[in-house]
């Protein structure tokens, strides 16, 4: 079988694979899990609700899940409420199940190092601990508390699966500079665009220690983190993120292919008074 033979060969046997995942009904016992730890899932619609359970499957079966950091095993809990809001990156455009994420590590908190062995390089990984990291071609890592904490309250306003996931989408082009592939090349123009303005005003607010800002500290490091906080922000504050930055909100909108504000109607945070942001 030559290579083109047997890429086809395997894209249709896993296409199979998932047409028979898919005919299967959608364990009962999982549903308590999304409607306790997803705070996004009861305010889908029921088509999107749909959708992302399927998503939810896929991801699940297709991924290695491992635990570490003293956790004993991931939990179906764990692996259906993580996800399902990786889900919610998926759920209005399709592109594919995170193809370049094989597997997602589970700490039960906050994490320093991976444990060595792990097919990943050690040299990506920082000393500072953290919540969660992506690694391209690598795998997601995350810590379970932060992860439901932020599931349960998205209105909180952050959420480190989101976060992570965008990361990886960001990946594909092999780039990682906070301009994923669009599809358009007058949407990707304007982003690029949008996203230095606002990049730049956000550094600069940094710098000059602005209190508060709209994006987190850590968006200030590069253009990357800053795609990553304005995804957490679009799914997870989008009133606020529509009222500041409507650029950003538009074409987050058109990227994602979903409204999140549709989501939360009247019952969304009024936008709070940031003095340093800009509207672009
Ligand atoms: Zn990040």
């Amino acid at each position: 079988m030559t290579l083109y033979n047997s890429r086809m060969f395997f894209s249709w046997w896993r296409q199979r694979r998932r047409q028979k995942l898919l005919a299967e009904p959608f364990p009962v016992w999982w549903v308590p899990h999304l409607e306790r730890n997803v705070g996004h899932y009861p305010r889908l619609t029921p088509p999107e609700q749909a959708r992302l359970r399927d998503l939810t499957r896929i991801l699940i079966a297709e991924k290695l899940w491992l635990a570490r950091g003293g956790l004993l095993r991931v939990t179906e809990e764990m692996m259906v409420t993580i996800a399902a809001q990786a889900a919610l990156l998926l759920l209005g455009a399709d592109r594919g199940y995170f193809p370049r994420v094989k597997q997602v590590v589970v700490f039960p908190t906050e994490f320093r190092t991976p444990v060595a062995g792990d097919d990943w390089e050690d040299d990506f990984l920082s000393d500072i601990p953290h919540a969660g990291q992506a690694v391209d071609r690598g795998p997601v890592l995350l810590a379970w508390d932060e992860v439901l904490q932020e599931g349960r309250d998205p209105q909180a306003g952050f959420n480190v699966v989101v976060h992570e996931f965008a990361h990886q989408l960001d990946f594909v082009d092999g780039l990682a500079l906070g301009t994923p592939p669009l599809g358009r090349r007058d949407l990707e123009t304007r982003w690029k665009y949008v996203l230095a303005v606002a990049f730049a005003d956000h550094r600069r607010a940094i710098r000059e220690q602005h209190e508060p800002t709209f994006f987190t500290p850590p968006a200030a490091e590069s253009e990357a983190e800053f795609f990553a906080d304005a995804t957490e922000a679009f799914y997870c504050r989008p009133r606020d993120l529509k009222a500041l930055y409507p650029a950003i909100y538009e074409l987050l909108a058109a990227y994602y292919r979903v409204d999140p504000l549709a989501w939360w109607g009247d019952t969304a945070a009024d936008a709070v008074d940031h003095p340093n942001c800009i509207p672009i």
